[in-house]
């Protein structure tokens, strides 16, 4: 554990609509398991599996110490919603959800607002939540990164309060690294990770920016995970498509306990 962190590194696996099938679901989740087990009381491993897979799966990480979260909720309780999934019909057998997306907030037009709600309401039901930031490739073009982070996390903390803090990780992903191959520079994630924090103290002050967790996210593989998880205020990482590969997304998590190891 890092001397700042009072929590573990995070490794979140976030599998998308995949896979297609609950075996190969099942096949993935114990491959995973065989190694992230072992880690388990050094690096949070965390898996995001399709909503239909989450109760199978939750059977084979039960007392793992891998934990199970869900890739999206709604924000009311219930109601007349179709589709939807509350945070209460979550809570109780998954402990995390990730909230805001890009891929939610660029194909199904999800909001700053949208993703306020999300995450306060997840948090209000006792769960975990990934919050995830992230500019397009033009604003990274034009300069306009930190504006377009900072705008984000400040509208998505709008109902939170420094009590929150505990429970919740930042996820900065640029849009253009999601997988694209082209992670993003480390200098310039790490730049951001402050960025995310300093906004973080002048919303929710300054103990919520020491507690709160704030993860890379974009293109992350097993051969480049180290540059970011050596960042000074990196807490560790969001995987989408190496997490696919249990090999890949284990070699990830054991990179990750030897860098927070030498802390
Ligand atoms: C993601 O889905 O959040 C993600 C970072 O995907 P990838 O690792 O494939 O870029």
């Amino acid at each position: 554990m890092s001397s700042r962190l009072s929590q573990l590194p995070l490794v979140a696996a976030n599998w998308k609509m995949n896979p297609t099938n609950v075996e190969d679901a099942l096949d993935l989740v114990r491959g995973v398991l065989s190694v992230a087990r072992g880690h388990a009381d050094r690096v949070e491993s965390v898996i995001f599996p399709p909503f239909p897979w989450l109760l199978s799966v939750s059977e084979v990480v039960a007392e793992s110490g891998v934990k199970l979260g869900a890739q999206d909720c709604f924000w009311e309780a219930s109601g007349a919603y179709t589709g939807e999934v509350s945070p209460a019909m979550l809570t109780g057998w998954c402990q995390w959800v990730i909230v805001g997306h890009s891929e939610r907030r660029v194909h199904l037009g999800e909001t700053d607002e949208m993703v306020a709600k999300k995450a306060a309401a997840a948090l209000a039901n006792d769960l975990s939540v990934i919050m995830c930031v992230g500019e397009l490739s033009e604003h990274y073009d034009a300069g306009t990164s930190d504006q377009v982070v900072s705008a984000q996390v400040r509208a998505g903390l709008a109902n939170l309060s420094a009590d929150d803090s505990a429970r919740l990780v930042i996820a900065y992903e640029p849009v253009w690294a999601i997988g694209s191959g082209k992670s993003a520079d480390p200098e310039h994630a790490y730049m951001t990770m402050r960025l995310i924090r300093r906004v973080v103290g002048e919303l929710i002050g300054a103990g919520a920016a020491r507690k709160v967790r704030v993860l890379y996210g974009g293109s992350v593989t097993a051969a480049n995970v180290e540059s970011y998880v050596e960042l000074p205020l990196c807490d560790g990482c969001l995987v989408g498509g190496a997490s696919l590969k249990a090999e890949e997304f284990a070699q990830i998590v054991r990179v990750t306990n030897e860098v927070y190891g030498h802390r």
